[in-house]
């Protein structure tokens, strides 16, 4: 197997390109721009392996570097391909003169983007070098269901990051997610074993009774004429379908007869019964479980979020909620919504206190990112100390998304929550004026609800979101 290191990212050409080794395209950050591998049967495993000594280089120039594959006749399997950015047959290569790479083209150009990329160079943390891999290929990350693993399904193209075949991918995903680098979306709903999640379940239909799995199904009959109503076995005879009560021939189903359900009999001990228990076995550790027990979870696909684009470009630590994070701790929405519940039951029992829940929606963080570029830090971090200045130790407060905050003001009335929004408005706002160009105006909505027992958090929150595209 051959690997071709090229300079020119935007095109490959073969056989004119430079033939490399491994350990040559490993070693130099600055002549090999690109690699492409020549794909061979039964070379699958090296294959993988040197994918994963160039995506687990701590250089963004090798981690991200484009690696195309092409292959001779037989395609190379799914998961493989797409732990590279290209994959083309050697006859599809053959007839164009070069083969021109937009998206080696576009990685490059996002390379030049990242600053300091040659004298900082060493990126360790692997949810950042996912974010940005996806980040340099504008990539949006499928799962893809597979038998080698035991959840049942890979991220593939993050699956080089990582060392072992485990499910390290998902938690560096779900990680980014919670820090609002990445969006997600519905991909799959699964089923997982409540003891090893395992997704390799066999599900079991059981006796209600003796709980033996040997079970016969059969169709129930409805005799219209007679009302009587059996199991299709006892209205069989010669091949027609004679009512075992009355002896009249049934013809037209519809007509003479219907098919009202179907019935179980065990065959154990015999019993007879419409719904039989339903019950798991997990084919990784063996053990068995009733199918309320088993661990539903959805499966998600994930997209790089506007916030998550600039900080796969400045790092992780330069961002907002990163920062509010450090400086006030955010908490989840979960932990959000719990806090709001216990408030509303204290209000509504000892009926003398009043609470707030403020909103706050920041119209355009993005634009920020992309004026001030690393000096966002900076001004983030005055914000959070704003913040900090505004909202005392027992106010819970938690991040819609990227630019909307929700807070849960104990024991403050409607008018004093007010007063402290527009203080932190103010503040804010004398801050972006020192930091940017007029002609940049950043708006900040707020609004105040007050709670008690008919409050409706998820109206307050959706009207939080909303202000957005007014
Ligand atoms: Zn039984
Ligand atoms: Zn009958
Ligand atoms: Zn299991």
């Amino acid at each position: 197997m051959n690997i071709y290191g090229i300079t020119t990212e935007a095109s490959f050409v073969l056989p004119d390109i430079r033939t490399s080794s491994i350990e040559q395209l490993l070693a130099d950050t600055q002549t090999t721009k690109a690699a492409v591998f020549h794909f061979q049967q039964g070379e699958k495993g090296k294959l993988h392996h040197w994918v994963q000594s160039i995506r687990q280089h701590p250089h963004p120039r090798i981690y991200l570097m484009p690696l195309a594959l092409v292959f001779d006749e037989e395609k190379p399997p799914a998961s493989l391909q797409k732990q590279f950015d290209e994959c083309i047959s050697v006859t599809q290569l053959g007839h164009t003169s070069t083969t021109k790479s937009a998206l080696f083209e576009r990685i490059s150009q996002w390379l030049e983007r990242v600053p300091n990329l040659d004298t900082h160079s060493s990126d360790s943390s692997i949810p950042f070098k996912i974010l940005r891999l996806m980040a340099s290929r504008n990539k949006r990350l499928e799962p893809m269901l597979t038998p080698a693993n035991t959840r049942g399904f890979v991220y593939p193209a993050v699956e080089p990051f990582f060392a072992r075949n485990d499910d390290s991918s998902i938690n560096s995903l779900d990680f980014l997610h919670k820090q609002q680098f990445v969006g997600r979306e519905f991909f799959k709903r699964a089923h997982f074993c409540p003891t090893c999640e395992s997704a390799f379940l066999n599900f079991i239909e059981t006796c209600t009774d003796c709980g033996a799995e040997n079970l016969k199904k059969e169709e129930l009959i409805h005799h219209f004429k007679c009302g009587h109503v059996d199991n299709l076995s006892h209205f069989e005879r010669n091949n027609l379908l004679i009512c075992p009560k009355c002896d009249e021939r049934l013809k037209h189903i519809g007509v003479d007869y219907d098919k009202p359900s179907i019935v179980y009999q065990c065959q154990q001990c015999t019993l007879q019964f419409q719904d039989p228990l339903l019950k798991v076995q997990c084919y990784t550790c063996e053990s068995e479980a009733s199918i309320d027990d088993v661990t539903v979870e959805d499966i998600y696909a994930y997209e790089l979020s506007a916030i998550g684009l600039n900080a796969a470009l400045y790092g992780l630590d330069a961002l907002f909620t990163s920062i509010l994070q450090t400086d006030l701790q955010l908490y989840s929405n979960r932990e959000f919504k719990s806090f709001i519940h216990i408030e509303k039951a204290r209000i509504a029992r000892y009926k003398k206190s009043t609470s707030c829940v403020a909103t706050i929606y920041f119209e355009n963080l993005d634009s920020i990112f992309q004026r001030l570029g690393k000096r966002t830090e900076q001004l983030f971090k005055e914000i959070s100390a704003v913040f900090k200045s505004v909202f005392r130790e027992s106010d819970v407060i938690s991040a819609l998304n990227e630019s909307v905050f929700v807070i849960l003001m104990t024991e403050t009335s409607e008018e004093n929550a007010n007063l402290a929004l527009n203080r932190l408005k103010t503040a804010i706002q004398d801050l972006f004026a020192a930091n940017l160009a007029e002609e940049l105006s950043v708006g900040i909505s707020t609004r105040v609800y007050g709670i008690d027992s008919s409050s409706d958090l998820n109206l307050m929150l959706e009207n939080a979101l909303k202000v957005k595209e007014e």
